[in-house]
């Protein structure tokens, strides 16, 4: 392990989240494999992170009651009511798109659900990150979501945006320093809400499972 990484342990755990270390995504998986409890009602995040991990099909394999967004059906209603369940669910898992070294967890959305469950509502919360997920500062972190995260997801959902065509926000091309509401006014634009975590109260509720790869984006 290295020192950013015992570090950044060392700053989540100071936070009140729990931090576990893995070498590497196959025992990570084990690891939860022995200590999620069979039939709990699971959900996730969309993420490149806990496919490229193994999690998402540990999760939907049929040993837990998977709510799956893949079935969650057409119509408005169906689409309130699956984001409703996975509100109420026992675990939520999602990846981050960055991590402070001082232990502050950021995310940004473009629909609002990984970041309000995770913030509120499932009993326990998994945040999955590769080590390439470890940032200096906030600032940092908005940046890698403007150059890594948000043009990476833009090409893979197929959205109509800037940065899917030019490799970055487009806000870069007037600032290095962005404000979070700078690019583009695209109807498909993915970067809306952000949500740094940061000190809980000591409820262990989040755990931050650090996986010592480079994993989504
Ligand atoms: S504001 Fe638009 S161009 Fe900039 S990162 Fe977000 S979606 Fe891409």
């Amino acid at each position: 392990m290295t020192d950013r990484v015992k570090t950044l342990i060392q700053n989540l755990e100071r936070n009140n989240f729990n931090a576990l270390y893995f070498e590497d995504s196959r025992s990570a998986v084990e690891y939860l494999k022995t200590n999620l409890k069979k039939g709990a009602t699971v959900t996730s995040g969309g993420s490149m992170t806990l496919a490229e991990s193994g999690i998402t099909a540990l999760i939907s394999g049929g040993e837990y009651n998977f709510l799956n967004r893949a079935n969650m059906g057409n119509s408005e209603e169906e689409f309130f009511e699956f984001y409703k369940n996975t509100l109420g669910c026992d675990y939520y898992f999602c990846s981050a798109n960055a991590v402070t070294e001082k232990g502050e967890i950021v995310n940004v959305d473009g629909l609002g659900n990984r970041i309000s469950a995770s913030a509120f509502g499932p009993k326990q919360v998994f945040i999955i990150m590769g080590t390439n997920k470890i940032v200096k500062d906030t600032t940092a972190a908005f940046l890698r979501v403007k150059t890594v995260a948000a043009p990476k997801n833009a090409v893979r959902l197929s959205c109509d945006t800037p940065c899917a065509k030019i490799g970055k926000c487009v806000s870069l091309l007037k600032s290095d320093n962005p404000g979070i509401t700078d690019g583009c006014d695209s109807p498909h634009r993915i970067c809306r809400d952000y949500l740094v975590m940061g000190k809980q109260n000591n409820t262990k509720r989040i755990t931050v499972i650090i996986i010592d790869e480079e994993l989504g984006y």
